[in-house]
């Protein structure tokens, strides 16, 4: 017997992989500029880590004046951020986590294109020859595949959408696994199995990304007390979350913090002030 809520079932396994695999996509891309921001400071052994907003955007002013030309094709409505050769990188965990990622997701759109992508077309010149269709060829939508050819005089080798960096790369995949672009000719629709290798991959590039930021939902007990009431202060990282701070006292802390189920909790701006007093509390204890 087929119910409504089997086929409800069945459809849920087909979207479910899809909307993870499209979240955890757009969280790599979200967090990916202060993941390379991270790659040129030294590690932060303090709680919450810094946050990388203001050095962020100085970073994509500088890209944009230095890859001017190379990467306008890329840039249409995103931060060119573009993992580079570092000769001296203050944070290894970070440049490992960043590479790991980026390569997952490389290889990850190297194996969608090579299944579901249409070869580039061939047609015929005015002598009758047969010729790369280069209008098809150079169509944006398409994921070119890093090439080596040693052969001859035309050895050459190409990094093709690689090149792009891993935003462009995040977007594409995106396109492929919501199934866009599949009225035309260039693309299939995803078959199950890659729909899930897609998710499987875009879980790991994410995990890998927030692991190396410390957001991976971590819970650190702090040293200081809370300077309102003494009482356990406790930090934690939500994966693509800002950092939170609650005291574990409850509603008989008097701290100036809003109440989050029944403890006082400091976010986002709140922070500043928490900091501000807890830095107080430690001077007049000096
Ligand atoms: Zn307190």
């Amino acid at each position: 017997m087929h119910t409504p809520a089997d086929t409800l079932a069945t459809l849920d396994r087909a979207i479910r992989p899809a909307a993870q695999a499209v979240a955890d996509l757009r969280a790599v891309r979200e967090e990916w500029g202060d993941l390379l921001a991270a790659i040129e400071r030294p590690p932060a052994a303090e709680w919450p880590p810094r946050e990388a907003r203001g050095f962020l955007d100085q970073l994509a002013a500088a890209d944009y004046r230095e890859d001017d030309d190379q990467l306008a094709a890329a840039r249409v409505g995103r931060l060119p951020l573009i993992l580079r050769e570092h000769p001296a990188p203050l944070n290894l965990d970070a440049l490992d986590a960043a590479v790991a990622a980026e390569r997952d997701l490389f290889d990850l759109a190297d194996q969608l294109a090579a299944a579901i992508q249409r070869p580039v077309r061939t047609g015929r010149d005015r002598y009758g020859r047969f010729v790369r269709d280069e209008d098809d060829a150079a169509n944006p939508a398409r994921w070119h595949p890093a090439t080596h050819r040693d052969a001859g005089p035309a050895a050459a080798s190409s990094a093709g959408s690689r090149a792009y960096g891993l935003h462009w790369a995040a977007v594409w995949l995106e396109g492929r696994v919501c199934g866009e672009d599949t009225d035309g000719d260039l693309f299939e629709l995803l078959p199950p199995y890659l729909l899930e290798q897609a998710a499987k991959v875009a879980a790991r590039a994410r995990r890998t990304v927030e692991r190396a930021l410390e957001r991976d939902g971590r819970t650190t007990h702090l040293d200081d007390p809370c300077p309102w009431c003494g009482g356990q202060l406790v930090g934690s990282t939500r994966p693509g979350g800002e950092p939170v701070v609650t005291c574990s006292t409850g509603e008989g802390c008097g701290a100036p913090a809003i109440l989050d189920r029944g403890r006082r909790t400091w976010r986002g701006a709140d922070l500043v002030g928490l900091f501000g007093a807890l830095d107080a509390a430690r001077h007049r204890e000096e």
